[in-house]
Formats: C-alpha cells, sequence, structure tokens
C-alpha cells in the first residue's frame, strides 16, 4: 500500500479516523451565506475524497468574538440547522468533520472587540476593551455553549483554536495580558483561560467527544511563550480533557512568514516532533506540508501522529483519494499562493484556488461530460491553454494543444526560476502530466496557422502576451524579464524599470543569486530570524540575511510604497525580503534614458544617473492575438483566453479560471 504510516488508521479519544490527513481549518467566505448548500458541496467534495477528519473555518462562539463583523458564529440555537447540513453532507460522504471554535479577542476587527487587556494589535485599528473577571468567565461559557451547539449540530468534535495569536492566546504573553486578577500574573493564571476552556467543554459534553487543541508551538513574536511554557500548557490541556494536540506556528502578527510559498517545506515539523517527543498527547504537524510523500516521511520518522494540510485540499479535493490509488502524480499541487485562497478571504471575497477554480464553486462550476463531443483546438502552452486543454478532455473533447515553444508552460517556466516560487516546477509537471494523461495531442515547438485551425468546432486563442518594450532614448540596450529569467547574463549592479509583481521577482532573483532560502531551511531561518522557542521567547533571534549577489534598484513612475499591488497576505513578505538584500527602491521616477551606465531618471524635477551595467524592464505586458484576429477574419469559432484576451493584471489565477470556465461550457 502507497503511504502506509499516512493511511492507516488513528484513534483520537472517541473517535477512529481512517487516516492520518486532517483537512486544516481555512475560512472559505462561505460560511457566512445563507444557503447552506455552497459549503456542505465544498465539504462534501473533501469528504468524498477520502481526508481523515476535516475541521471547519473558524466559528465564533459569540458576536465580539468573530473575526470581522458578520463572521459566521454559533451565536444561538438558530446557527445550528446551517451546521447541521454541512455535517450531513460530510457523514454522507464517509467523512468526519470537527468544528473549530475561534474567538479572535484583540484580532477580531470591530469595534467593541474584548481582550485581557487593553492593547492594540499592530494589525487591528481596534484597541479592545479589558474583560472584567466575571466577562472572561463568560467568554469560556461561550466556547462550551458553543461545542454543545457544535454537537447538536452533528460535529464529531471541536478544536479549540489557542494558537496564531487569538484570544486564548493572548492569555499566555505578558506584554499583551497585564492584569492581576486570576486570569494574569504568573503562568499558571496567563494559562487558566485556555485550559478552562478545555475543562469545561469536556465536563459539559463528557467523553465522547473529540477535543483538539490547537497550541502555538512558536509564537515568533517579541517575548512570545517559551519552549517550557509550550510543554506546561500542553501537560494541563492533556489533564482538562483534550484528545490531540494541533499546532500552531506564528502568530498572525508576527513579520515571519510562515506559510507562503517562499517558507521551506515542512519548516516547523521538527518543533512538533520535539512536542510529540514529550509523549504528552498525539501530535498534529502543519505548516507547508502539500504532498503525500512528505506527510509519509514525517510520519513514518514518528515525528507527528497526524499531519494537517489546508489549502492542498483546495487544490485537489481528492488528494487523499489519488495517493491511496498510487496516483499522486495527478494531485493537483497547492504551490503555497496565497492568491486565489488567503488573499480572497482578506479581500472579503470567497476563497477559492488558483490551480483549481472549482474550489468553492463545486455546485456552479462543473466539469461534467459535455453532450456533444467537439475537436478542440488550443493554440498556446501556458496556463490558459493548459487548464482549458484539461478540462475540455475532462469533458470528453478530443483536443488539440499547439505551442511554440519546446515545453509546456508559458509564464510559468519564468516562475519557476524565481528563488522562493520553486512549487511552480511542481505545477507545471502536473499540467504536462495531466494533459498527457488525458489524451491530448501536443504539438511542441510548433507555431500554429490558420489551416491548422479550420478543422476544429472551437479554436482557443490562448497566446499569452509579450513584454512591453519601452518608448524611450536606448531601450534596445536593456533587457526584458523574460530575458532574465530565461538566464541573460547581468552585471553586479541592475536597475529594474517597473515593480510589480514581476519587477520584484526579478529584484528577487537577481539579488538573491543562485541561493534559494526556499530549498535551504537553515539559510531561510537566519535570514527571517527564527531561532528556538527553547533557547528565545517566541522563537525569535536578530535576522542574519547573506549579503546580496548583486547591487538592485527597483523603480517605478507612481508615487507611494512600491509592491501595493501584491498580494494581501505576501506584499509585506516580498517588500521584507528586498530590504534584507538592500535593495533601493524608488517611487516617483521619470526615465529619461537608458545610457551605457545605467538610467538616467528625474525625481521631483531632480535628474540623476542610476549606474547600472544592467537594466530590466519589467513595465507589464501586451497581448499577443494576431492568430485571433486572422481566425476571426476567417470566420472560425474563436474563443480568446488569458493574456491574449487581456494583458493587464493578467495572472495565472485569471488565466486558469478562464481557461476553466470556458472549456466547462463548451
Ligand atoms: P504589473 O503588476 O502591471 O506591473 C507593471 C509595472 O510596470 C508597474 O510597476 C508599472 O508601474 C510599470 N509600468 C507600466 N507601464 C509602464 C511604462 N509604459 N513605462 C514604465 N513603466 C511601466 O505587471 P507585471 O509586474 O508584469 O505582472 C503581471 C501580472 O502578474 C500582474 O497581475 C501581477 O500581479 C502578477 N504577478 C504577481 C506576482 C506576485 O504577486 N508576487 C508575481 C509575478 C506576477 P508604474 O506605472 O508606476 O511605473
Ligand atoms: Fe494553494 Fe494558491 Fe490554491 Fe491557495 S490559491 S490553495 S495557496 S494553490
Amino acid at each position: 500500500m502507497p503511504y502506509p504510516t499516512l493511511l492507516s488508521p488513528i484513534t483520537l479519544g472517541p473517535l477512529t479516523l481512517k487516516n492520518r490527513l486532517v483537512m486544516g481549518s481555512m475560512h472559505t467566505g462561505l460560511e457566512e451565506g445563507r444557503d447552506p448548500a455552497p459549503l456542505a458541496a465544498f465539504y462534501a467534495e473533501r469528504a468524498a475524497g477520502g481526508v481523515g477528519l476535516i475541521v471547519t473555518g473558524g466559528i465564533a462562539p459569540n458576536a465580539h468574538g468573530a473575526v470581522f463583523q458578520g463572521a459566521a458564529g454559533l451565536f444561538s440555537d438558530a446557527d445550528i440547522a446551517f451546521h447541521r447540513s454541512v455535517t450531513d453532507a460530510v457523514h454522507q460522504n464517509g467523512g468526519r468533520i470537527a468544528m473549530q471554535i475561534l474567538h479572535a479577542g484583540r484580532y477580531a476587527y470591530v469595534q467593541g472587540c474584548v481582550a485581557p487587556s487593553p492593547i492594540k494589535s499592530p494589525i487591528s485599528p481596534f484597541t479592545p476593551r479589558e474583560l472584567t473577571s466575571a466577562e472572561v468567565d463568560a467568554e469560556i461559557s461561550d466556547f462550551v455553549t458553543a461545542a454543545l451547539r457544535a454537537r447538536q449540530a452533528g460535529y464529531d468534535g471541536v478544536e479549540v483554536m489557542g494558537s496564531e495569536g487569538y484570544f486564548l492566546n493572548q492569555f499566555l504573553v505578558t506584554h499583551i495580558n497585564k492584569r492581576s486578577d486570576d486570569w494574569g500574573g504568573p503562568y499558571e493564571n496567563r494559562m487558566r483561560a485556555p485550559v478552562q476552556a478545555v475543562a469545561r467543554i469536556r465536563a459539559a459534553l463528557g467523553p465522547n467527544f473529540l477535543i483538539i487543541y490547537r497550541l502555538s508551538l512558536i509564537d515568533l513574536i517579541p517575548n512570545g511563550s517559551t519552549w517550557d511554557q509550550v510543554l506546561h500548557l500542553a501537560r494541563a490541556i492533556k489533564n482538562a480533557g483534550a484528545n490531540v494536540l494541533n499546532t500552531g506556528i506564528g502568530w498572525h502578527e508576527a513579520r515571519v512568514p510562515t506559510i507562503a510559498t517562499s517558507v521551506p517545506r515542512g519548516a516547523f515539523v521538527h518543533l512538533a516532533a520535539r512536542l510529540k517527543a514529550a509523549q504528552i498527547l498525539p501530535v498534529i504537524a502543519t505548516n507547508r506540508i502539500n504532498t503525500p510523500g512528505l506527510a509519509e516521511d514525517i510520519l513514518a520518522r514518528g515525528d507527528a501522529d497526524m499531519i494537517s494540510m489546508a489549502r492542498p485540499f483546495l487544490a485537489d479535493s481528492a488528494f487523499v483519494a489519488k495517493a491511496a490509488a498510487g496516483q499522486a502524480a495527478q494531485i493537483a499541487p497547492c504551490i503555497a499562493c496565497n492568491q486565489a485562497c488567503l488573499d480572497h478571504t482578506f479581500s472579503g471575497k470567497p476563497a477559492t484556488c488558483l490551480v483549481n477554480p472549482r474550489a468553492g464553486r463545486e455546485l456552479s462550476l462543473r466539469y461534467d461530460p459535455a453532450p456533444i463531443f467537439k475537436r478542440i483546438t488550443i493554440v498556446g502552452g501556458g496556463a490558459a491553454g493548459m487548464m482549458a486543454a484539461i478540462v475540455a478532455a475532462t469533458r470528453g473533447h478530443s483536443v488539440t494543444l499547439y505551442e511554440a515553444a519546446a515545453t509546456l508552460g508559458g509564464q510559468l517556466n519564468l516562475a519557476k526560476q524565481v528563488p522562493g516560487k520553486e512549487e511552480f516546477h511542481g505545477l507545471v509537471d502536473w499540467f504536462t502530466a495531466e494533459i498527457a494523461r488525458l489524451g491530448v495531442a501536443v504539438y511542441l515547438n510548433t507555431r500554429a496557422d490558420l489551416d491548422k485551425l479550420r478543422s476544429a468546432d472551437e479554436v482557443i486563442i490562448a497566446t499569452g502576451t509579450a513584454p512591453r518594450a519601452l518608448d524611450i532614448d536606448g531601450a534596445d540596450r536593456a533587457l526584458s524579464y523574460a530575458d532574465v529569467l530565461r538566464g541573460a547574463p547581468v552585471g553586479p549592479r541592475v536597475a529594474v524599470i517597473g515593480a510589480g509583481g514581476i519587477g520584484f521577482d526579478v529584484a528577487e532573483y537577481l539579488a538573491c543569486g543562485t541561493h534559494s532560502p526556499g530549498l535551504n531551511l537553515a539559510l531561510w531561518q537566519r535570514e527571517w530570524g527564527v531561532g528556538d522557542p527553547a533557547a528565545q521567547a517566541g522563537g525569535l533571534t536578530i535576522p542574519q540575511p547573506d549579503a546580496p549577489a548583486r547591487k538592485v534598484t527597483l523603480m517605478q513612475r507612481k508615487a507611494g510604497k512600491l509592491g501595493r499591488g501584491l498580494g494581501k497576505t505576501t506584499g509585506w513578505i516580498h517588500r521584507a525580503a528586498l530590504a534584507a538584500k538592500g535593495v533601493d527602491m524608488l517611487a516617483g521616477v521619470e526615465y529619461r534614458a537608458i545610457t551605457k551606465t545605467g538610467v538616467l531618471i528625474a525625481q521631483g524635477g531632480v535628474q540623476r544617473l542610476i549606474e547600472a551595467d544592467t537594466v530590466v524592464i519589467c513595465a507589464g505586458q501586451t497581448s499577443q492575438r494576431d492568430l485571433a484576429d486572422i481566425a476571426i477574419t476567417a470566420g472560425l469559432n474563436v474563443h480568446i483566453i488569458g493574456g491574449a484576451d487581456m494583458a493587464a493584471e493578467l495572472d495565472a489565477q485569471r488565466a486558469i479560471a478562464q481557461g476553466a470556465e470556458l472549456a466547462a461550457v463548451l
């Protein structure tokens, strides 16, 4: 059997799970809908895909503890019916589901949020109100009531959210908990709230209900918990009646990335292993674990009892079924980009997945067999064209794909050269393998012309974009980002024109050189100052980034901070990474000329030379659609997708979604 440890059952208190994979808690945005059907369908598909246990997105025990105004909660018995639809759907599909009780405390993005002490978090504009002693007690009672309602709603258990800097976690650290009553002061008092929450839920629900406690292993904030305190709390949580410890990494206000794609895979497993070695309760390892092979290795080594992953189940609901069938190569990989999941959540949009646009849209975006099988010809093997090919072939169409380059992948092949974006290798491999498996006729090194399109019932033009050339003196001296990422030689001083996503990527590529921290845990820990909570409270040390490989200057015409348009949850990481490499970031720049010695610019009317051996243009793209115009004129049935359709703000998410949505209706 493949992955024998991962796929072996495990008993947690009253519950035996069929395997050791947990779909971790993740807000989808469907929780706030009036109709439970989309959320039920989302989880039902994951349950049918074989995951051992699902943990829901955070459900608030009361309105002021909700992460944002109107966020989902179990505030009254009237809320139970919605959840019953979800649990029924999961159970009917052979799954198990626990509800996460999440009280956000001072992270609640609402006026009137509450906390142990009135200390505002750096990531919220709201100063919390300090709770009285009796009110802390009442908040814990709300946890218990939520757990009782969760059982009534049919959940198999609850996860008590005690990490990531949320309410219960806030009691533990002295610079946030300044109380002098029974809920503050010595650690024994500070841990009273989390311990009481678990103990009182256990007392109210009896032994036959799963309780997971999510424990922060490394806070990654100054004055965070020490390892001794983590262990002490873990023991107290066990005695309070929890069945298993899920692990949390970093508070949300931490300035260290914990789940982004640039974080090495399995970067925090050593801490889960240390907790497991203490033999307190079964331990669930988390963060940047996205393949069954890595999960199996962790479990087989004895570093954890279970593995939790959230985003990989967005990318592929059948993760476990494919692993069990020996088809791991068919699992659509989560590339940890956050673009369509967390970035959506933080923009108030429903979460979906860059790799799998069906995630969260199970009822509305379907790849059912086509009513009439057609001959579909696709031109362009980039993200949009490849996804269209996969969905069209899945639906039974006969698909032909022409690609001018020697390999499939298009712009994704450029992204995978960027340090910290190594996950793109797996994505291109997956696309390529799926296209082959589904019998798409692929012609590489082949430029399609009108003759090649004439026999098709439907033509899909996905010819992508070309880097925008600049109309300034000396522009021909510069390289395009595509030249650079394909390996063109670059000197020690570089000026980058354009600071969008690609300008940032190119700056990172040039400043990092060949050493990607994403592939080297020790280097990554040094760069971000990640230490050992046994040595430094909170696990923070002083960052010691390696010297930059080149002197890079990154420029934009707009005024204001560079990188504003980057991902909500990842932009700060890119900015911090470049700052650590000493990249100069210039805004409000007017480009006058590219000369032998650099770029002549003006800033605020003052002209100066940015000295550079190489100038790289990252000024966006223009659509390549000549063939589309020819095919339309010839009267063919033409659809244009991806960058060929619209170059502005094109990213892989839009390209893939557009390919899937079109092919789903042809
Ligand atoms: P982009 O985000 O649109 O950025 C283009 C950059 O070029 C901007 O900085 C723009 O700033 C500048 N520019 C535009 N026209 C110019 C001109 N005529 N002369 C000089 N400068 C000009 O495009 P991109 O960087 O090529 O990225 C393409 C897409 O991929 C975007 O949607 C991007 O979000 C996505 N992407 C995202 C990431 C990420 O989030 N990490 C990484 C890669 C790509 P000024 O106009 O202010 O000069
Ligand atoms: Fe993973 Fe990106 Fe999909 Fe989120 S959007 S689940 S990070 S691939």
